[in-house]
C-alpha cells in the first residue's frame, strides 16, 4: 500500500480509503458478516482510512464500522472519518445531539477526522455557523474528541473556493474523476486547497460504476488498445492517484476482486507517473463518454426517497445505459420498474408528481423532473410493456398494486 497525509505532518493514511456508504446488503440490510470480512481484508492489505456518515445505510455503516474496529482491537491502527449532517441540522443543540449519537454509533471516544456532510454553497456552511458551529469544533478538537476537521462538497466550483477560504480546515472531500475535471470543485478547486495546504479527499471516483463494470464498449475498446490490459476502474483510479493535490481516493467497496483490484491499483500508482500514451487514452475515452452521457447523475442517493416512490437514480441508470450499451436492455429494465414485474415495486417516472422535493438535494443540479420526464419517454415502449405484462401474468410475476 501507498500512504499520503491529508494534513501536514499528520497520519499516514492509505491512498485508498474504505468507503462504507455501499456495504454489501442480504434482504436489504447489511450484511454484516460479509461487510467485516472485506473490510478486514482491506485492513491486511494496508487500507487505514474508513469513511461513514450518519445518514449511511440508515445509520448501520457506522454502527457495523463501530463493531469492526472493536472486534478486531484495531482503534488505534485505523483511522476513522465520519460526518456531521449539516443538512439536516435545523437547531444549535443538534450539532452535539449527532455527535454523540455518532459515538456512540461508532463505540468509540473520538473521531479522527470530521466532516461537514455535503456543504454546497457558502450559505450551508454559514447556517452552521450562526449555530455555534465554531465553538463546537474548537471545544471538541481541545478534548480530543475530533482529531481533525474539514468538510465534503457538492457544488459549484465558486461556492467551494468561498467555503475554503472562510475558515481554516484541515482537508475537505471533493467529487473529483475524469469525467469531472469541470464539474463541482473541479480541478480549479483541488488545486487552490492544494496552494492553501488542505488536503483533498476524493469521493465518486468512478462516478457510481458508469467509470468500472458499466463503462461503453466504445471506451472498453479503446482502453484495449492499450499494450497491458486493464479494466475501466483500474484506469479510473490510476488516474487520479497520478494527482500530486490528491491524498485518499475513497471507493464504496463491496465485491471482493474490486476490493483486489482496487488494492493492486493503489499499490501500484504513484503522483505524476502515467506515461504520455496512457493520459492520451484517458482524453481519448473522456471524448467518448461525453459523447454519450445523458444524464450527469452519479447515484449518490441524496435525492431519495421519493415521497411518490420514484427510483431517480434507477432510472437515470437506465436512462444513461440506453447511451452506453443499447435500447433493448435499458427499456426492459425501465418496463420493469413501470409494471412491477418480477416482484418488484414500481418505481417508475410516471409515479413523479412534480413535487421538486428531490431537485432541492441533487449535488450535480440535474433538472430532475424534466430529465425523467425526457427518460419516460425514451424508455417507455408499449409494445414491449404489453408483451412483458403478458408474458409476466402468464408466469404470474407481477406484484399486486401498492394500496
Ligand atoms: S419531483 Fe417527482 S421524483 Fe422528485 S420527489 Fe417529487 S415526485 Fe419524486
Ligand atoms: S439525481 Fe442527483 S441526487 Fe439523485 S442520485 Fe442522481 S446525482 Fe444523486
Amino acid at each position: 500500500m501507498q500512504y499520503r497525509k491529508l494534513v501536514e505532518g499528520g497520519d499516514s493514511l492509505s491512498v485508498l480509503g474504505y468507503g462504507c456508504m455501499r456495504f454489501p446488503t442480504k434482504n436489504a440490510r447489511v450484511d454484516k458478516e460479509k461487510a467485516k470480512e472485506q473490510m478486514l481484508y482491506a485492513f491486511n492489505e494496508g487500507v487505514n482510512y474508513y469513511d461513514t456518515a450518519y445518514p449511511y445505510h440508515g445509520g448501520k455503516s457506522e454502527v457495523v464500522l463501530g463493531e469492526f474496529i472493536k472486534e478486531n482491537n484495531l482503534r488505534d491502527k485505523v483511522y476513522i472519518a465520519d460526518k456531521l449532517p449539516s443538512f439536516i441540522v435545523n437547531k444549535p443543540e443538534q450539532i452535539k445531539t449527532y455527535f454523540e449519537t455518532q459515538l456512540k454509533r461508532l463505540d468509540t471516544d473520538y473521531i479522527d477526522y470530521y466532516l461537514m456532510h455535503m456543504l454546497d454553497s457558502l450559505k450551508s456552511w454559514e447556517k452552521l455557523k450562526e449555530f455555534g458551529i465554531l465553538d463546537f469544533i474548537d471545544e471538541k478538537k481541545k478534548s480530543g474528541q475530533i482529531r481533525h476537521i474539514g468538510f465534503s462538497f457538492h457544488g459549484r466550483e465558486e461556492e467551494f473556493i468561498k467555503i475554503l477560504e472562510d475558515y481554516d480546515w484541515e482537508f475537505c472531500q471533493i467529487q473529483f474523476n475524469y469525467l469531472d475535471e469541470h464539474n463541482q470543485a473541479g480541478v480549479v478547486g483541488l488545486k487552490r486547497a492544494y496552494e492553501l495546504g488542505i488536503g483533498v479527499v476524493i469521493m465518486e471516483p468512478l462516478r457510481g460504476g458508469n467509470l468500472a463494470a458499466k463503462a461503453p464498449d466504445k471506451a472498453k475498446e479503446r482502453f484495449s488498445k492499450y499494450k497491458e490490459q486493464r479494466s475501466p476502474a483500474y484506469w479510473a483510479l490510476r488516474w487520479l492517484w497520478n494527482h500530486e493535490e490528491i491524498s485518499v481516493v475513497l471507493s464504496g467497496m463491496n465485491v471482493d476482486e474490486h476490493i483486489k483490484e482496487n488494492i493492486t491499483v493503489a499499490k501500484l500508482t504513484s503522483p505524476n507517473s502515467m506515461s504520455d500514451e496512457e493520459i492520451k487514452t484517458i482524453n481519448d475515452v473522456k471524448e467518448i463518454y461525453r459523447s454519450l452521457m445523458k444524464v450527469p447523475c452519479t447515484g449518490c442517493n441524496y435525492c431519495m426517497p421519493c415521497p411518490f416512490g420514484v427510483d431517480i437514480p434507477g432510472i437515470f441508470s437506465d436512462y444513461n445505459n440506453k447511451y452506453f450499451f443499447g435500447p433493448r436492455l435499458a427499456r426492459m429494465q425501465y418496463i420493469i420498474r413501470e409494471t412491477g414485474l418480477f416482484g418488484t415495486t414500481k418505481c417508475a417516472a410516471n409515479l413523479c408528481t412534480q413535487c421538486g422535493k428531490c431537485e432541492k438535494h441533487c449535488p450535480q443540479n440535474i433538472k430532475i423532473r424534466e430529465e425523467l420526464k425526457l427518460a419516460h419517454k425514451e424508455l417507455d415502449n408499449t409494445f414491449m410493456r404489453v408483451g412483458m405484462s403478458i408474458v409476466g401474468r402468464i408466469m404470474g410475476l407481477r406484484r399486486a398494486d401498492r394500496k
